[in-house]
């Protein structure tokens, strides 16, 4: 075992059918605290047979239990209920979630926010799913009707651990699916913590599983499962690439929300500080590991040596520190594998661009997977730092001559989960937002994201919704029902 062990390991178990249990094989894994590099935690390493346990209990409570026949009132209570103990318990859900993935404190409580906010909105718009009748001729009704879709298999990445678990729990519940949720090998805390409330806030047991193992023995047999009728996935474009295929034997419902290499466009005209704040927002923020990090970044030749002085100056500053330090602005990546990759593309930029600010690991910590936010500059829109995701605090300035040329490289890109543009010029703003082939844009800003609107990408970022009322459609079937008024024969015959 890796790294040193402290005092206080505490071993978890995980909620399969309403009972916090062991893995079938006894094995655990260890979760580190990455700004340590210590072990935290002991988790349950579960494989094929606690899937297969998991589904079952999923399928019969899609089926059979309470949950099969709850009201849409119902289920919107069990959700707000859960926001509350949520909010109750926003401190320590705020700590532990920084522990385990490395980020700062203040961040880990906007997330922890966002959790709960989340589990409100769908609350609400459980009571808010409606049919449609159909404007069919003959003498005939016609309805459109909406159903849950069943056991949602749902596999979650580590960068924004428990507001990945909401974002597809609450959507699923809300439509009155039934869950098995994996989350990341490196971050499996806060989900396993909130499963400890499921029961009190009144979900019947099996409507939500909590399996914590790694991808290829926990999540690939959840997707090949036959019993699991969709798979909400997110993570890395290699990993949703074998998904799709896995899922495809057996038909499933698949969503996808993998990465990006997102553009942040500035033309001359921006505000200028507005604009230096912008890209370090858009591309620093949790440690850059953000799946819509703006890493690259296009800056109007005429503004481009004083706008990357000025970033690289601006960089330099952020505070780097132990995540449970209140002024941390920049924590520990989550593990060594992620520290590895991003020092690894740190050499790859080093031949591709030039540096103008950071380039290493960060700070004095003797121990802890702490990088400099780093930023190349002259580098070309071909170069693997601006056409491969990093998932770290690496920026890439490319310089763009002219609007066409902005959008041209902008597009460039296997991806499209997200873009921004900063100008204060609203035609060519306008103009940006039509041209941009990615799932959000932004204007003068980049990052806010709101449960009330939708989140996903376009081309390699993946396809379906999240969020808002787009993040529960995928979790309903339509079922179109023809009720014939006629009380006579066809005739046909
Ligand atoms: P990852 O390696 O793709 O893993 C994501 C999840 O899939 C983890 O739970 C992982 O388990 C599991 N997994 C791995 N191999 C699998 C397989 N063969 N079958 C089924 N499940 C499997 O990604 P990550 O390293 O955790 O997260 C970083 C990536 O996620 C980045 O590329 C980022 O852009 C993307 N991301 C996208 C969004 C978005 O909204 N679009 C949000 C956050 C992150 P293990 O933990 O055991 O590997
Ligand atoms: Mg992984």
């Amino acid at each position: 075992m890796a790294g040193g062990v402290t005092t206080d390991v505490k071993t978890y178990s995980m909620l399969i059918n309403g009972e916090f249990v062991a893995s079938k094989s006894g094995k655990t894994f260890p979760v580190y605290d990455p700004s340590t590099e210590e072990v935290i935690a002991q988790a349950p390493e579960a494989n094929a047979d606690d899937v297969n346990r998991a589904v079952a209990a999923a399928k019969a409570a899609f089926e059979e239990g309470p949950w099969a026949t709850s009201t849409a009132q119902e289920r919107g209570r069990v959700l707000f209920r859960l926001a509350e103990k949520v909010r109750q318990n926003l401190t320590m859900l705020a700590e532990l979630e920084c522990r385990n993935s490395g980020k700062p404190i203040i961040e880990a409580e906007f997330d922890i926010t966002d959790v709960a906010t989340c589990f409100e909105y769908y609350g609400g718009l459980a009571t808010k799913v409606v049919g449609y009748v159909n404007p069919v001729p003959d003498n005939a009704m016609s309805l459109s009707l909406k159903e849950p879709m069943g056991v949602a298999g749902q596999i979650i990445p580590w960068n924004y651990p428990l507001m990945m678990a909401a974002w597809k729990l609450a959507p699923a519940l809300a439509a009155g699916c039934t869950c098995v949720l994996k989350p990341a090998e490196q971050t499996p805390l806060t989900a396993l913590e909130l499963a400890k409330w499921l029961e009190d806030v009144g979900l019947p047991k099996g409507v939500v599983n909590v399996i914590t193992g790694f991808g290829e023995s926990c999540g690939s047999p959840l997707v090949k499962h036959p019993d699991v009728n969709k798979i909400a996935f997110t993570g890395s474009a290699a990993v949703g690439k074998i998904i799709v295929k896995e899922a495809a034997d057996t038909v499933k419902r698949v969503t996808l929300e993998l990465g990006g290499k997102s553009p942040n466009i500035f033309f001359a005209d921006a505000d200028f500080e507005a604009a230096i704040d912008g890209a370090l927002f858009g591309v620093f923020i949790n440690q850059g590991e953000v799946c819509s990090a703006g890493s690259r970044i296009l800056v109007q030749k005429s503004i481009y040596s004083k706008f990357v002085e000025a970033m690289a100056e601006k960089a330099k500053k952020i505070k780097i520190g132990p995540p449970l330090e209140r002024g941390t602005k920049m924590g520990a990546l989550v593990s060594k594998e992620q520290y590895d990759r991003v020092c690894s593309y740190l050499e790859i930029g080093k031949k591709e661009g030039k540096i103008a600010a950071g380039g290493g690991r960060a700070g004095n910590f003797a121990k802890g997977y702490y990088v400099q936010p780093t930023i190349f500059y002259n580098v070309d829109n071909n170069a693997r730092i601006a056409r491969e995701e990093i998932f770290g605090p690496v920026a890439a300035v490319i310089p763009f001559e002219d609007e066409k040329d902005a959008m041209k490289i902008a597009n460039d890109t296997p991806y499209g989960l997200a873009a921004a543009v900063w100008t204060r010029d609203i035609f060519k703003a306008m103009r940006a937002v039509k041209t941009l082939r990615a799932g959000i844009v932004w204007v003068n800003h980049m990052q806010p994201t709101y449960v009330e609107a939708p989140w996903g990408g376009y081309k390699q970022s993946g396809f379906g919704r999240e969020l808002g009322p787009w993040g529960m459609e995928e979790y309903l079937e339509t079922k179109q029902v023809y009720i014939n008024l006629n009380e006579s024969p066809i005739g046909w015959y």
